[in-house]
């Protein structure tokens, strides 16, 4: 019997955040256009004899104790599958933190796709969506993977059609991480929501019409439909995302914008050769880029 498991978990982009409402629970209602990118995570996950569950990162700003994401998506198998012995899980972070690409989701999703296989469990698409949504709004996504309208809290997923060979140009300045909490309270403290910029737009539709055209044109019809509502907040607050933007909008990119609460910003490019001139553009002691595709899935074996 197999024993050990080796993933790759992918990073995701907002191609489209819009905040519609906010709900009693605490969280917002949301209406966001997801996308898995090709910046990944490895977990190794394998089985031990004790009962115990150990994560290590080799990233050591990383958490590595009940708090990690992809301790407590182990947490909670073993708790609904208690014959599901204990696990060592080894995450080789690739990720950055802190930068809206949905890190520490994306290595909770690995857990639950990882633990399914390993332990043979044959759990339905909805099963992994119920639990990974018990830890995180962008957990299902990120099981999942692709190109997806999520909505309600995040957790209420529609896959749209692929995209693939979108070009991005991925850019994180070093010093800036964004705590997503911040974020969403300082839209809710600052009264956003009541000066939407987009209400009966339509907007979001729009992008989904324009990811479903396929084709060359898509590209450029999506990067001139990108849209972010959390840019509100951290834009003024951090002028380096915002210059950083700009930066890349005076690039010939089809469309430029901060990912899910920042920091990261980034481009679509209209094929490889100008990605690596927008990268080589943008790139400093401070700035943290990569050029990547968009993936059809997130979470496959490493
Ligand atoms: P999101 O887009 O979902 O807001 P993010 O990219 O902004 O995510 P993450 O990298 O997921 O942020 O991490 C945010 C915080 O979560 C970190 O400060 C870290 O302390 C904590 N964390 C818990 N588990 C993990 C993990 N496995 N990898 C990275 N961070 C983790």
């Amino acid at each position: 019997m197999t024993s050990r498991i080796s993933l790759k978990a992918a990073a995701k982009i907002n191609l489209y955040l819009e905040i519609t409402g906010s709900r009693v629970d605490g969280y917002h209602d949301l209406v966001m256009i997801l996308q898995s990118i090709d910046l990944c995570d490895r977990v190794d996950i394998r089985k031990i004899g004790a009962d115990e569950i150990q994560v290590l990162c080799t990233n050591p700003e990383v958490p590595c104790d009940r708090t990690n994401l992809a301790y407590k998506a182990a947490a909670l198998m073993q708790d609904i599958y208690p014959e599901i012995g204990g696990m060592e899980i080894v995450i080789d972070k690739q990720i950055p933190m802190g930068a809206g690409l949905a890190g520490g989701s994306a290595n909770a999703a690995a857990v639950f796709v990882g633990i399914d296989r390993l332990w043979d469990l044959g759990l339905t698409q909805s099963q992994l969506c119920d639990f990974a949504a018990q830890l995180g709004s962008d957990i299902p996504f990120c099981v999942f993977g692709g190109t997806a309208l999520a909505t309600g809290r995040g957790e209420v997923l529609s896959p749209l059609p692929d995209l693939t060979d979108l070009v991005l140009v991925i850019c994180k300045p070093r010093q800036i991480e964004i705590a997503t909490a911040w974020a969403y309270q300082t839209f809710r403290k600052q009264g956003l929501l009541a000066t939407s910029q987009v209400k009966n737009q339509n907007l979001s539709s729009q992008i989904v019409a324009a990811i479903a055209s396929g084709g060359d044109s898509a590209p450029n019809k999506i990067g001139r439909l990108l849209y972010n509502d959390l840019e509100r907040v951290v834009l003024p607050e951090y002028p380096a995302i915002a210059d950083l933007k700009n930066k890349l909008l005076d690039q010939e990119c089809l469309g430029a914008m901060m990912s899910g609460s920042g920091s990261t910003v980034f481009a679509i490019a209209p094929d490889l050769d100008r990605a690596q001139q927008i990268a080589e553009a943008v790139r400093t002691d401070e700035i943290d880029v990569w050029v990547v595709k968009s993936l059809v899935r997130s979470i496959f074996d490493a």
